[in-house]
């Protein structure tokens, strides 16, 4: 980074200006101790915490130095003002933009329209800051003209929907709003949004006849003048991985609920397609290219493309066959081995038809006609780039695999390692942060801070975000940090484990698998009965949500709201409004979700999860540990449980004055070796075994 003549101090701290390198580590420290003074003075019931001062001091050190800052935050820190105050610091001192970025939409918002407001106005301080969503969240006025004119809206929306739809698009022509999916308190329909929202594949940009007054294109140029832009891990991976061409150009990165970035990078460099694909750009463009190209033109484009349907369709098919052995429907295989399977015709026709594309492209003046050009050369690229990783298999790297879905025929291809990818586009000052990124890996616990960061807390996680040797490959500084929740689990909660209630064996069936869940239904029951509601279940499968739903609606007298019934923010809305309630869900409740107070009170997680052992990166990188006699359970599959459960833990206790108890419903936490280091990783509270013994504790402690 190209350093600044003087440095501006933030206007909270009483410095004089000076040279940027006579700006010393005390002076930094000086500038958030500042802010955090200045914050309990303007917030009388702000309380002040050594911790979360400590991390935003090593946050804005490290921001300055341009390095690498990886911290464990327990819950209850306060870490989102702990960065956000180290970025304001930061952007005064060197006038350089930050980017935060975050796994849910909810944290998201939340740092968007509550966090940075109110430290603006806390400290004074006049910062400009924007929301950068992906694009296809953007209202798009071309999109929205051929819908009307193919009259979709009709086909699509009810004529009060309609109604509404009329009055947002008119507030956004006037510029009253943004013209985003979050811009409105009811979302229109998923499949009405798909023919309005931007197209980043199709938009002419400045070619289209909208360009000028897109609202896509001026929330891009907010972001230009913003200091601090709040996105999203898929949008910043996406930018990452595009040449940097969507977000402006930044000069540090803080990801929060960093454990999520591994999971968004994947999906991002999961490439995807089927029998179908070429047959459905086709369709979806042709009637516009019909009426758009010269006559001879248009049939040289129809000959090309019967050519390269019926090429495409022998190699999905030849590939099929190949893997179909006993392939049944909604199951998939993975590749191991090259096949003799020509990829060669269709990379020389999709070229072809590339260069075709291109040069119609160059003299098109019409915007409707380029949207469509521009999406068929965009899916035309991404299918080279597929038949290319086909074309050099490399099983070192790469994950191949095929699955049927709903009858059809798909491909998939993945990178292995997305360290690898991520880390040579990674050079700006970073800070990673989470309630949960470390891995304990020993069954008893650490003995303290050193004690925990010596030994190998991060290692899983930096070689996961940043490839096997990040330090030597990078030439970045890496500093680790923990900082434990200020909560006292010990005396706010209970943790119970029935000693007697086992999940049966992957994939078992039968009479053992009836009578689990025969006692399992027992035990939730039981336990909702106990907390009198107020209770979150997690599940790792629909089929035993449902189950339970109707059960405990059956026999407690309390309301159920289920994530597979409502939808998950529907169900949790009503979950927090409804007192004595039972809100039940798989996946996406295991983290992220906030619930304070007597509302929540008992965490019920009917098993652990882990990743299926179908998994296909799973069983890529399976095979590789493997071949170094590595344990792939105890080096991948156990960590990332360990991850999981300590998020889904981390939903009971909320603030310094929850009180409830955690059922784990699963002895194998108990009974079995990895169950110990599981445990050596959850918070230190009381463990009990029989419900007679939770509910003492619970009298005793008057947690309920
Ligand atoms: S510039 Fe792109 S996003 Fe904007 S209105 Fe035109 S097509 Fe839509």
């Amino acid at each position: 980074m190209e350093k600044k003549e003087n440095i501006s101090f933030p206007p909270w701290y009483d410095g004089e200006n000076q040279k940027p390198e006579n700006i010393s580590v005390e002076v930094l420290n000086e500038i958030i101790e500042g802010a955090f003074h200045r914050i309990a003075g303007e917030y009388p019931e702000y309380q002040s915490r050594k911790d979360q001062i400590e991390m935003s001091k090593n946050i804005l050190a490290s921001l300055m130095n341009e390095s690498v800052y990886i911290v464990e935050a327990g819950t209850g820190i306060g870490k989102s003002f702990a960065y956000l105050i180290a970025i304001i610091a930061y952007s005064y001192l060197t006038d350089e933009r930050v980017i935060v970025t975050t796994e849910t939409k909810n944290l998201q918002m939340q740092i968007f329209r509550k966090d940075i407001p109110s430290l603006k106005s806390l400290l004074g301080v006049d910062l400009a800051f924007e929301l950068a969503l992906g694009s296809s969240n953007y209202y798009c006025r071309l999109r929205h003209d051929e819908a009307f004119v193919e009259g979709k809206f009709r086909d699509l929306v009810s004529e009060s929907e309609l109604e509404r739809y009329n009055t947002w698009t008119k507030e956004v022509n006037e510029n009253k709003i943004h013209g985003h999916i979050f811009d409105m308190e009811k979302p229109f329909p998923e499949d009405f949004w798909k023919f309005i929202g931007r197209d980043p594949d199709g938009c002419p940009a400045n070619k289209c006849l909208h360009f000028n007054y897109c609202n896509y294109y001026r929330a891009k140029a907010a972001w230009n003048n913003s200091k601090i832009i709040i996105a999203n891990h898929h949008l910043f991976l996406y930018n990452l991985f595009n040449e940097k061409r969507t977000l402006p150009p930044y000069s540090a990165v803080v990801f929060d609920e960093a454990h999520g970035l591994i999971q968004s990078g994947q999906s991002i460099l999961t490439h995807r397609f089927s029998t179908e694909t070429i047959r459905e750009v086709s369709r979806k463009f042709e009637s516009r290219i019909k009426k758009s190209l010269p006559q001879e033109a248009y049939e040289e484009w129809s000959e090309n493309w019967k050519n390269l349907e019926s090429v495409w369709h022998v190699f999905f098919s030849s590939w099929e066959v190949q893997l179909s052995l006993n392939f049944e429907e909604n199951s998939r295989k993975i590749i191991f081995e090259k096949q003799n399977i020509d990829t060669k015709e269709c990379l020389f026709l999709l070229e072809k038809i590339c260069d075709n594309i291109a040069e119609l492209v160059i003299d098109e003046k019409d915007s409707g006609t380029l949207n469509a050009l521009n999406g068929i050369l965009k899916a035309v690229k991404k299918a080279m780039l597929f038949f290319t990783y086909y074309q050099h298999m490399n099983f070192e790297k790469m994950v191949y695999w095929g699955e049927k879905i709903h009858s059809r025929f798909y491909l998939f291809v993945c990178n292995l390692n997305l360290g690898d990818e991520l880390s040579p586009l990674m050079t700006e000052g970073q800070v990673w942060t989470s309630a949960t990124i470390g891995y304990w890996p020993f069954d008893k616990r650490p003995r303290d801070k050193a004690d925990l960061l010596r030994g190998g807390y991060f290692r899983d996680f930096m070689s996961e975000a940043f490839g096997q040797s990040p330090e030597s490959d990078m030439g970045m500084d890496f500093k680790t940090d923990y900082f434990e929740s200020p909560f006292n689990y010990a005396r706010q909660s209970v943790m119970y484990i029935p000693a007697h209630l086992s999940a049966p064996e992957w994939g078992a069936s039968g009479g053992a698998k009836e009578l689990y869940e025969r006692n399992l239904m027992e035990e939730v029951l039981e336990l909702i009965k106990l907390s009198g509601g107020g209770a979150l279940v997690l599940f790792t499968s629909n089929y035993l949500l449902n189950h339970a739903g109707m059960i405990i609606k059956e026999q407690l007298n309390l309301p159920v709201f289920s994530q597979l019934e409502f939808g998950a923010d529907l169900a949790l809305k009503k979950f927090k409004e409804t007192p004595n309630s039972v809100l039940l869900g798989t996946n996406s409740y295991w983290q992220g979700i906030d619930v304070t107070g007597k509302q929540l009170r008992s965490l019920i997680i009917t098993k652990m999860m882990f990743t299926p052992p179908g998994d296909p990166l799973l069983q890529a990188r399976s095979k590789i540990l493997e071949k170094k006699n590595e344990n792939p359970f105890m080096k991948i599959s156990l960590p990332r449980s360990c991850l999981m459960l300590k998020q889904a833990f981390g939903r009971l206790i909320r603030s310094e004055t929850d009180t409830g108890f955690v059922a784990i419903l699963d002895s194998r936490l108990l009974h079995k070796n990895y169950g110990k280091r599981m445990l050596a990783n959850l918070p230190d509270i009381p463990l009990v075994k029989t419900l007679a013994d939770l509910k003492s504790v619970i009298k005793k402690n008057s947690l309920i």
